[in-house]
């Protein structure tokens, strides 16, 4: 009897349900095996004919190459995807192990001197006109080659012996640090609790907040509410507690954790390690011939340099700080007229901002995400959003019954254009047990032309965690869900409408950092244009779509203290920009880099004990060094390509089309900042984004 592995076929995806843990590790491993062997005969080849004359070409060179990538893919994808979706000990167990497979088998290709040659000579041979062999690359090609020599570059392939040495041991030791500051991170939030016997002592908590303190004493077999330092513990204290000194006393545990200013000693203190972290990634930046880490992360995104970095985010904070200081006087106004007794306090304090702030917009706008929940059935949502899809980019939406899938929940639709498949996808819309919270979009297959006949379309997994329907009452969504399924839908798009014949740069692939928010943000709008809700809302009751008034307020309650979050995020960014282009700091610099920062940018200036830095994985576990301001640069592209469709019209096709022809279907294959000007005519400007977050 032979026993097949499902993820050994041509198209794992099509036997989803069939894959088991036992298959992951025989599957990855002969693939890369396999590969392994493939890449050293191509390269073999390449450098017989190399002595004699350049002959290389993209079919006989990069289209192989891709090919392979392509199957290990689609072996990897769907374990990776039911991982999240439908995660077991086993699973997660099989996928850790495929994982270091995959990160070794990288880091091989990185450092191939054969590859990188054969690389070189396909780029070099298309780049020399006096070069008799016409290569025919296109633009795309090129911008694929330029962009796969940067990686060779940036993995350290043209170091020397003794040199590449050291960098494989900074890349070690980093990996070590990061997940060390992770783990102290996390054993320093463990470590504080504060039980509370009495409901009394949290006056204020709304009673999901109260349920939810006290599921965490139960769990621990203890009587009463337990207080931890998880978001969801902290954010319930921060905002809803009338108890200002419990305010106090959880903000000050949260704020120092893993520091020297901690309660537990400086136990899981991160500072040396964070000092360490600035210094070998110096060192690693300059061991690859960069004047330190900030360059070297921008070498790879759509900015240009640090300084251009910098620019950006001073003239972001300088549109920003003047409201953000009014925003922040009229909630200290507030909170002294209101609630703060005259003997009692002098001024805000870092533990009031949230409470008052959610006082004060409960007085503002009485609307609650709850009250809108009716208005918007999934299925009404989905159908408005595949209207709003195939009128501005001429497609056609089918859904297909599909057996074979990993939940009886999931749907499997169709992207159709004049009847010819353009793109499939699969939508699990629907939180259950063993499915990761949150909201993305991953791909199983990119657009990758094999030949003159055949062209393989994208296949995506659009993955949501709404609430199920429940006793025969359909699915309703809140109106901040329907923004999420928007923003995830865009990067679907992206990946799935695009144009592109090449893997490597088809749909989100090759996509800077810095750029690859752009499609998803920018269909985040339309859920607030009146044009739009009418299409997605119709009350489950009543069938009436969303009034006017409801969304107005809608809008200006997501406005409120917009300013105040801008500039907060402003002084993140400027700090981890900051830190990352500089030499190497000790613990105390970095705090000084941070204490700088806020005297110039901040109006909330946090407490002396405040150790914000210490806890800041994005950029010191995370990938997010020395880029933390993608998320402002993005929302700049974002807003400003959708304030063409505000000049010319929400539903006007031929912006749409603009949109299509020049950013979806374009996807890796040229520079971002090209696409863009292709698609608006001309730079970036922030005045979109200041104007839709209301800062004037
Ligand atoms: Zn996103």
């Amino acid at each position: 009897m032979t026993i097949t592995n499902p993820l050994l076929l041509q198209n794992p995806i099509e036997k989803v349900d069939q894959i088991a843990p036992e298959h992951v590790e025989p599957a990855i491993s002969q693939i890369i095996k396999e590969n392994q062997a493939e890449i050293e005969l191509l390269v073999k080849n390449i450098d017989q004919v190399n002595s004699e004359q350049t002959n290389i070409s993209w079919q006989s060179f990069m289209l192989p190459l891709e090919k392979l990538e392509d199957r290990l893919s689609k072996a990897w994808s769907p374990v990776s995807h039911l991982n999240s979706v439908c995660n077991s000990d086993e699973l997660r167990e099989a996928y850790d192990k495929g994982l270091a497979l995959l990160t070794d088998y990288s880091t091989q290709l990185g450092q191939h001197k054969g590859l990188y040659k054969a690389t070189k000579a396909l780029f070099d041979a298309a780049n020399e006109p006096e070069n008799q062999q016409e290569q025919n690359l296109t633009a795309t090609q090129q911008h694929i080659l330029k962009d796969s020599l940067l990686g060779f570059k940036l993995s350290g392939l043209h170091l020397n012996s003794e040199d590449q040495k050291t960098f494989s041991n900074i890349q070690k030791r980093l990996a070590e640090l990061s997940s060390k500051y992770e783990q102290n991170l996390m054993d320093a939030t463990m470590a504080w609790t504060k039980l509370l016997s009495d409901k009394k002592d949290l006056s204020g908590l709304p009673k999901t907040e109260l349920a939810m303190l006290a599921n965490n004493a139960e769990i621990r077999d203890k009587k009463g509410y337990l207080v931890t330092l998880e978001i969801p513990s902290y954010l319930a204290i921060m905002t809803y507690a009338d108890n200002r000194e419990l305010r106090e006393e959880v903000y000050t545990a949260y704020s120092t954790r893993a520091s020297d200013q901690s309660e537990d000693g400086a136990q899981f203190d991160n500072s040396e390690i964070m000092a360490e972290l600035l210094k070998l990634k110096q060192q690693k930046a300059k061991l690859l011939g960069f004047k330190n880490f900030a360059e070297l992360s921008l070498e790879s995104k759509m900015a240009e340099s640090p300084e251009q970095v910098e620019g950006f985010l001073m003239d972001l904070n300088k549109a920003g700080k003047k409201q953000a200081k009014q925003e922040y006087a009229a909630l200290a106004e507030f909170a002294k007229a209101t609630f703060i007794k005259e003997d009692q306090v002098d001024d805000l304090k870092a533990w009031d901002i949230s409470y008052f702030s959610e006082k004060l917009k409960q007085q503002k706008f009485q609307v609650s995400q709850a009250e809108l929940r009716p208005y918007f059935v999934v299925d009404k949502v989905m159908s408005g959003l595949f209207e709003l899809t195939e009128h501005h980019f001429n497609v056609h939406f089918e859904m297909v019954e599909n057996p074979t899938v990993w939940n009886s929940d999931v749907r499997h639709y169709l992207i159709k254009r004049n009847n010819e498949l353009v793109a499939e996808f699969y939508l699990d819309l629907y939180a259950r047990q063993h499915k990761r919270g949150g909201a993305w979009m991953d791909n199983y297959q990119s657009r990758f032309k094999l030949n003159a006949e055949t062209t393989l379309t994208p296949i995506a997994y659009l993955t949501c965690n709404f609430g199920s329907p429940v006793n025969g009452q359909p699915a309703l969504l809140t109106h901040d869900e329907v923004v999420t399924l928007f923003h995830e839908f865009g990067h679907g798009i992206h990946h799935m409408l695009t144009k592109v014949d090449e893997l490597s740069a088809s749909g989100i692939a090759n996509v800077p950092w810095d750029a690859v928010e752009l499609p998803s943000q920018f269909m985040e709008n339309f859920c607030y244009q009146p044009e739009v809700n009418e299409k997605l809302s119709q009350h489950f009751e009543t069938g009436e779509s969303l009034p006017q008034d409801k969304l107005d307020k809608l809008i200006a309650a997501k406005n409120f203290q917009s300013a105040m979050a801008m500039v907060r995020q402003i002084e993140f960014a400027l700090f981890d920009m900051r830190i990352h282009d500089n030499q190497a700091l000790s613990a105390n610099e970095i705090q000084d880099v941070l204490d700088k920062t806020r005297e110039e940018v901040a109006v909330v200036i946090p407490p002396k004990s405040n150790r914000f830095q210490n806890g800041f994985s994005h950029i010191f576990a995370g990938g997010y060094s020395a880029g933390y301001y993608s998320y402002k640069w993005a929302e700049v592209l974002s807003a400003d390509a959708f304030s063409l469709f505000e000049e010319q019209g929400v539903m006007n096709q031929e912006a749409g089309k603009n949109f299509l022809n020049n950013i979806l279907e374009k996807g890796g294959s040229a520079d971002p900042m090209e696409l863009f000007e292709a698609f608006r005519g001309r730079k970036p400007k922030v005045d979109a984004l200041l104007r839709h977050s209301g800062i004037q």
